[in-house]
């Protein structure tokens, strides 16, 4: 298996596992267990293309520990998937859910297809396939799937609706993020990007830092994650300086207008063109002039090469592994306060937490309700996680991966090994 999932987000988040090991004198026993996935699945997902033509996509599930629950993670579809990035993912997930102290074990899924060049019946038919083909291995006590990079609200409904069809009743609680009006929870759509906002508040308390309009805030992706923290930010009362997406970006020193920049890009699909601020590219947000940075689009986008140029004082990691680990010691050397991505974007575990919650019992809650019990998650996790820091001296990304490590090898030495 090795051979199989190295890649570089692999190796990024296993340096990540050893050293916190190291650090903590994890048993080597567990620490083999860990470095590895419990389960990896690869399926050909053969899709019929509008034009007649079946074309066959690679897909993959990876389930990387079911110790403290049912597996959980989110679904990508983007070129770049791969069964090393969704090891890599999927491992993270197993800690972001340990971190946050939830009752889920850590999955992570995608197909290898750029879903922006597919039609909306081409994408219908791929998530059918691929549900039925990873089928057996998912449902509400195995693995929950939830929308992630190329997939949204729509997609878990072709994904719960293709699972129920094949159990032959309605299992809403086989998938989070879908839509309201088949049992998604209130709050979910923005929850990754709330939860986000919650740890800079955190660590702008930590650092006695005002928060209001002087605050400058740059976003880097303005999708589900990125889109949603620029709303939250300016709830908040931050000022947003800069936005993007995979195309383009937007930059006004003195404030976009984030409801006026939405609506822009919800008609035109693009940032371009958007007249009340000046063009800007990925890399140059990244580095430009601002006191919170939040990476909310992609992996490695900070890394050795661009890190001493960033001027934010907090970066908050929207994204999966945006920094790399060559990046995160040039900036933690520089002094900037990082809050890693298993604990400053697990507002969306949280709050899909909360979906299959309410799915079980058939019991939903007020988005008040929702959005108080994601704080105090997000609060407490936060606090722990710095406490563990300066008791320790070690950076945030360290502690909030001791804490979760801790949790999840105390759970497989109570549990003990089965089949001996
Ligand atoms: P999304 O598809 O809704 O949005 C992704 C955004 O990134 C888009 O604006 C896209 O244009 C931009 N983008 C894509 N490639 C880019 C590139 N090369 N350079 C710059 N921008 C690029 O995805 P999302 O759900 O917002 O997820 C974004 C990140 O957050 C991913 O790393 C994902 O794993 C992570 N995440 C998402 C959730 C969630 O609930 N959606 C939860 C936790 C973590």
């Amino acid at each position: 298996m090795d051979r199989l999932i190295e890649g570089h987000l692999y190796q990024n988040t296993l340096t990540q596992l050893t050293e916190a090991a190291s650090l903590m004198k994890l048993d080597p026993n567990i620490l083999e267990r860990l470095k590895k996935p419990k389960r990896a699945i690869l399926v050909s997902v053969p899709t019929r293309m509008d034009d007649g033509t079946v074309k066959v996509f690679d897909g993959y599930r990876v389930q990387h520990s079911s110790t403290l629950g049912p597996c959980k993670g989110g679904i990508r579809y983007h070129e770049g998937v791969n069964l090393s990035e969704v090891s890599a993912l999927a491992m993270l997930m197993t800690f972001k859910c340990a971190l946050a102290g939830l009752p889920l074990g850590g999955a992570k899924g995608g197909v290898r297809v750029n879903a922006t060049k597919l039609s909306r019946s081409e994408k219908q038919r791929l998530t059918r396939r691929y549900t039925s083909e990873i089928s057996s291995f998912i449902g509400p006590d195995r693995d929950i799937p939830a929308p992630d990079i190329g997939t949204d609200a729509q997609t878990m409904a072709w994904i719960m609706d293709t699972y129920s069809q094949e159990q032959g009743y309605a299992v809403p609680s086989v998938v989070t993020g879908k839509p309201i009006e088949i049992g998604g929870s209130l709050g979910r759509n923005t929850s990754t990007g709330r939860g986000v906002l919650y740890s800079v508040e955190e660590a702008c308390n930590h650092l006695k830092i005002k928060q209001d309009f002087n605050i400058k805030v740059a976003i880097q992706g303005f999708g589900e994650v990125g889109a949603s923290a620029a709303t939250c930010a300016q709830e908040l009362g931050l000022c947003i300086t800069a936005v993007s997406d995979v195309g383009s970006g937007l930059y006004n020193e003195k404030g976009l207008n984030i409801p006026a920049v939405k609506e822009y890009y919800q008609k035109n699909r693009t940032l371009k063109g958007y007249k009340e601020a000046d063009s800007i590219t990925n890399d140059e947000l990244l580095t430009s002039k601002c006191d919170v940075l939040v990476p909310a689009a992609i992996d490695g986008v900070v890394h050795e090469n661009n890190a001493k140029n960033v001027k934010a004082k907090i970066i908050a990691e929207g994204a999966n592994g945006p920094v790399t680990l060559e990046g995160h010691h040039i900036l933690v050397d520089k002094g900037v306060f990082v809050v890693p991505d298993i604990l400053a974007n697990a507002g969306g575990v949280i709050v899909s937490y909360f979906e299959w919650v309410q799915d079980l019992q058939n019991f939903f809650w007020s988005e008040k309700e929702i959005n108080s019990r994601l704080r105090d998650i997000m609060s407490t996790t936060f606090r722990v996680s710095l406490e563990h820091s300066n008791r320790h001296k070690i950076d945030m990304r360290k502690s909030a991966m001791i804490t979760a490590v801790s949790r999840v090898s105390s759970a497989m030495l109570l549990r003990g090994l089965y089949p001996q």
